[in-house]
């Protein structure tokens, strides 16, 4: 049986692998051999489930939208992660990394950000385990995410703005990778996304796999049936829509819509669009479809969502993509805000501008009046309100 998961050399088909400064190379290797049995173990798991339940707020619900899925004839499910501690799915992650640097012997955390909103995780879970942060943000990212640098900071976070390239995303990871470069023996750099050199893929989505157990357990429960007809996400390094099809990967009953950030669409130069764009090459440690020039420099990507604002896209999906196991659309900027608009009118949900493009995705697919969606809701949009608010007029509120 084909299987969609990765291979013993940390590949996914052609993409993935661990392309790493000789420096690191022990780190990473390091890394590689004691991930697996220390996330295996009960110790573990007992700790991160217990942190899961009590201080994030698991399970998140699953919730039947009745609005929606009249609207759409089918019966659509939101997985909630935008109830967690701190308002998204990012929070699973960073917790489970801390606890795994703890148990490797590290004794200072690293992360970079771009929006802010895993600097906030990380930071979070620095404080709650007393472990000294720097988080590696661009300058450009530090003046336009006010507020996320200022709720680190309380949380005594040491926030690094990076001057160099763009001052964006890709010049945070640069940075942290600098400093990874320095500090191999004592620091652990935990990576927001499914991005990143193996094992960091693949340990970041077995984190966030605690989503698709759920779903799981939801179904059986709610529809006699543990599997749903279709699984909707946004993509941006891939974390959440990994945690949401882990346990499904390879049932073909389950049909994956991915939703990348089109930007102002797919024909301009103007998107984050890099599993249709993108052409193969290594960025920050693993090989995947990246934006890129003919001679490899990197094209600064753009989406009105700042957490789908990433010229990569992890070697999971870039798979996922190219086997044709998922479907991958582009969703633009103007169809991600009609759909905010639209799931706050109808279910009083007010979504992050992310998973606002994968609710876009619910007009373009076609679904059966008896199909079960479960769409992953990965935030939630306080963070957005100004954006929102500024597009307010631009929305058509006759087609909700
Ligand atoms: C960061 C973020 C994303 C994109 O990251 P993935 O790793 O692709 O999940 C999506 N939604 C929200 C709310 C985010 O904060």
């Amino acid at each position: 049986m084909q299987t969609y998961n990765i291979d013993e050399k940390g590949y996914y088909g052609n993409y993935g692998g661990a392309y790493v400064p000789e420096i690191l190379y022990s780190t990473v290797e390091n890394l590689r051999e004691q991930y697996l049995p220390i996330i295996e173990s009960e110790e573990f798991r007992r700790e991160y489930h217990h942190l899961l339940r009590d201080y994030v707020g698991r399970p998140s619900p699953l919730y039947l939208a009745h609005r929606l899925s009249a609207k759409y004839g089918c019966k659509i499910y939101l997985k909630r992660e935008d109830l967690n501690h701190t308002g998204a799915h990012k929070i699973n992650n960073a917790l489970g990394q801390i606890l795994l640097a703890k148990k490797m012997g590290k004794t200072r955390i690293i992360a970079e950000t771009g929006a802010g909103q895993h600097g906030v995780a990380t930071a979070t879970a620095c404080a709650l385990m007393n472990l000294p942060c720097r988080v590696y943000m661009g300058a450009t990212d530090v003046e336009r995410q006010h507020v996320n640098v200022e709720r680190m900071r309380m949380l005594g976070a040491e926030v690094f703005p990076v001057q160099s390239g763009n001052r964006t995303l890709k010049d945070a990871t640069n940075e942290a990778i600098r400093d990874w470069c320095c500090h191999p023996a004592d620091t652990f750099y935990i990576i927001g996304s499914t991005v990143g050199p193996h094992p960091y893929p693949d340990m970041v989505a077995r984190l966030q796999s605690v989503i698709s157990e759920e779903i799981k357990l939801q179904l059986q429960q709610k529809e006699g049936r543990d599997y749903p007809d279709w699984l909707i996400a946004c993509v941006g390094g891939g974390s959440n829509a990994a945690g949401t099809i882990y346990h499904y990967i390879d049932d073909e009953r389950v049909r994956i819509a991915l939703a990348e950030a089109g930007g102002l669409g797919l024909e301009t130069s103007t998107t984050a669009a890099s599993l249709q764009i993108g052409t193969v090459g290594i960025l920050h440690g693993s090989r995947i479809k990246v934006m890129q020039t003919d001679d490899g420099q990197i094209v600064e990507p753009y989406s009105i969502s700042a957490g789908l604002d990433y010229p990569g896209t992890g070697p999971i999906h870039c798979h996922l993509h190219e086997t044709g196991r998922a479907k991958v659309l582009a969703i633009n900027d103007d169809q991600a805000l009609q759909a905010a608009f639209e799931l706050t009118r109808l279910e009083g949900i007010i979504p992050a501008l992310e998973s606002s493009h994968a609710l876009a995705m619910l007009p373009k697919l076609q679904f059966k009046s008896d199909d079960v969606v479960v769409l992953t809701v990965s935030g939630r949009g306080d963070k957005d309100l100004s954006t929102y608010l500024q597009h307010k007029d631009d929305i058509n509120y006759n087609a909700i």
